[in-house]
């Protein structure tokens, strides 16, 4: 497989006068590809209500009420160890019932509807991408929304469950896993590869609302040998100077204002 670096141009918005002219070509070049990839993180869903992890307001932020940093609650050796104190935790912050998609989301499911190919990369976990009605959806970290058994490997929707304790398997009494990869687990293989090919073959690339610090989806932008690629994100990212396009800005705003 061919890895390519690009030395790109970059253009910020916020420090250029004529960021409505590049703003109108960028529009263009999107309405015009022939695939599109999106690549996103916690920042699509912070304006559904659901925390992020490390901007200022993140989770990773927060002082743990449970005394343990939440990126260690988050790893498969807790959830082994602690099963009570990882389900509370679990179910009381990761599982957001009452989330909804928001513009961002939208957008993106808008835009596939009007006929465009747009393969939405994504790792969040709480499945509103689907949601909001985009059909081309690559959940790399998992979804909130499903479940297995770890001892006879039925399958449960949340809807299954009550969303409280540690969820028992009412076919073996086995302990119930969220269909999410926790740290220490390996991604999916199937939509790992899926999704690799998605960005290999895609001529734009769209990158949003993610600090690009989690691997291995933060190395999968190394993939992109088409056209252009442009990231979104609030704030400045370790990776921005690999991208043609940079904007600093609110990620549901911007997709609504390049797709529309
Ligand atoms: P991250 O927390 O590392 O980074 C989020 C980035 O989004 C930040 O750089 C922030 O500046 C930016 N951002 C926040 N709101 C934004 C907005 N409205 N517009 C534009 N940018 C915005 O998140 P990550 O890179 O996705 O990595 C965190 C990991 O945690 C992922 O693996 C993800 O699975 C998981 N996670 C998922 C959810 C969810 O499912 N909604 C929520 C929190 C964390
Ligand atoms: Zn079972």
């Amino acid at each position: 497989m061919r890895v390519l670096f690009k030395k790109r141009t970059l253009f910020f918005f916020k420090t250029y006068n004529n960021g409505m002219v590049e703003m109108t070509k960028i529009k263009k070049e999107i309405q015009e590809a022939k695939r599109i990839v999106f690549l996103g993180g916690a920042g699509v869903s912070t304006a559904s209500g659901i925390p992020d992890f490390r901007s200022p307001q993140g989770l990773y932020h927060v002082q743990s009420k449970y005394g343990v940093p939440y990126e260690v609650m988050l790893s498969h050796s807790y959830w082994e160890k602690h099963p009570d104190l990882f389900y509370d935790f679990y179910w009381s912050t990761m599982v957001n019932l009452n989330a909804k998609p928001n513009k961002a989301h939208l957008s993106l499911a808008d835009f596939e509807k009007k006929g465009h190919h747009i393969a939405v990369l994504t790792q969040n976990i709480d499945g509103l991408h689907t949601e909001a009605g985009s059909k081309r959806v690559y959940e790399l970290h998992g979804s909130v929304k499903r479940y297995t058994c770890v001892d006879c490997a039925h399958h449960f929707q949340l809807e299954d469950l009550r969303p409280s304790g540690i969820p028992l398997c009412p076919e073996c009494g086995g302990i119930i896993k969220p269909d999410v990869t926790l740290y220490e687990e390996a991604l999916d293989e199937d939509v790992l590869l899926s999704a690799l090919n998605e960005i290999r073959f895609a001529d734009f690339m769209i990158v949003g609302g993610t600090s690009l610090n989690v691997y291995p989806v933060a190395g999968l932008i190394d993939y992109f040998s088409g056209g252009k690629s442009l990231i979104i994100n609030k704030e400045p990212t370790a990776k921005d100077r690999e991208f043609d396009y940079v904007i600093h800005e609110d990620i549901g705003k911007t997709l609504e204002e390049l797709f529309g």
